[in-house]
């Protein structure tokens, strides 16, 4: 199982060719031996085969259909975030609005949402998409993972370790909300502490992912949207309901990931920066 957590964290950048030389043969090798991973990579192929596919058609006029389905699509507000998928993805709807005839798509509702989820994967930075997809599995999907630390005693020693702060969790922890479980997660090559957040009714709802910075210089990547009350640089990002919020602190990259309305995520990142400055490990 560990071979196949792998291979789909780096799935996307091995279809996408920016894994290294050595971490691209790896995942050749388990995509040879594994039938699991091996219908994952087919799954993301097909829908881009599918897309290109479509556009060689014959347009015909499927207006009201496609009226139907716009009209369930909620206007998106205007974004505070700067990523240039956004603009993408807006481009892609502009274009789906104008009138005269739409083009012969087997489904229009699954290709609008294949062509935003493709505009996403190709223009979101690689770290927030694997941060998001992270958050899904555990958080949303729940899917079974080995690794999770639960009792209070663990956690301390997990953060002591790996931060130096044995109340880190604490620290992170959005308002009313209480530490329900921490694990490490490999992601993009790098060792993410994921801290999931649950509410007083125990539901989970929240993640913050946490690392220190390799170099002085390294930043979450994009342009941040805006600086919190302590300066450092804050990110945005989203994917449908999922909305990111990342900052640079002097020491750490911080992401918060949730399913939130679109300021939610952004007030809990400058909150737990807030939070975060108070402690000698930020
Ligand atoms: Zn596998």
């Amino acid at each position: 199982m560990k071979a196949c957590d792998a291979c789909r964290d780096r799935l996307p950048l091995f279809l996408s060719g920016e894994l290294n030389a050595e971490e691209a043969e790896e995942t050749r090798s388990h995509l040879a031996v594994c039938s699991r991973c091996g219908r994952e990579a087919e799954d993301i192929q097909r829908v881009d085969a599918f897309l290109r596919g479509a556009f060689d058609r014959q347009p015909v006029d499927t207006r009201a259909l496609r009226a139907r389905v716009l009209a369930a699509i909620p206007d998106e507000p205007a974004p505070r975030a700067t990523g240039d998928w956004r603009g993408v993805t807006g481009a892609w709807l502009a274009f789906l609005r104008r009138p005269g005839p739409a083009w012969a798509l087997g489904s229009l509702a699954f290709a609008i949402a294949a062509i935003a989820f493709l505009a996403w994967w190709r223009q979101t930075p690689a770290v927030y998409r694997q941060v998001a997809a992270d958050h899904r599995e555990d958080v949303v999907q729940k899917v079974k993972k080995s690794g999770w630390l639960r009792a209070e005693d663990a956690v301390r020693e997990f953060t002591q370790a790996q931060f130096g702060d044995p109340s880190l969790a604490a620290t992170l922890a959005p308002e009313g909300s209480r530490l329900s479980r921490v694990r490490l997660s490999r992601l993009g090559g790098d060792d993410y502490a994921h801290f999931v957040y649950a509410e007083a009714d125990g539901r989970e709802k929240v993640s913050v992912f946490v690392r220190w910075r390799r170099r002085p210089d390294e930043t979450l990547p994009g342009r941040p949207a805006e600086r919190t009350a302590e300066g450092w640089p804050l990110y945005a990002a989203a994917r449908g309901e999922t909305r990111l919020a990342g900052f640079d602190s002097p020491r750490m990259l911080v992401l918060v990931v949730g399913e939130l309305p679109p300021e939610e995520a952004m007030r809990l990142a400058r909150a737990t920066a807030a939070r975060l400055r108070e402690r000698k490990t930020s």
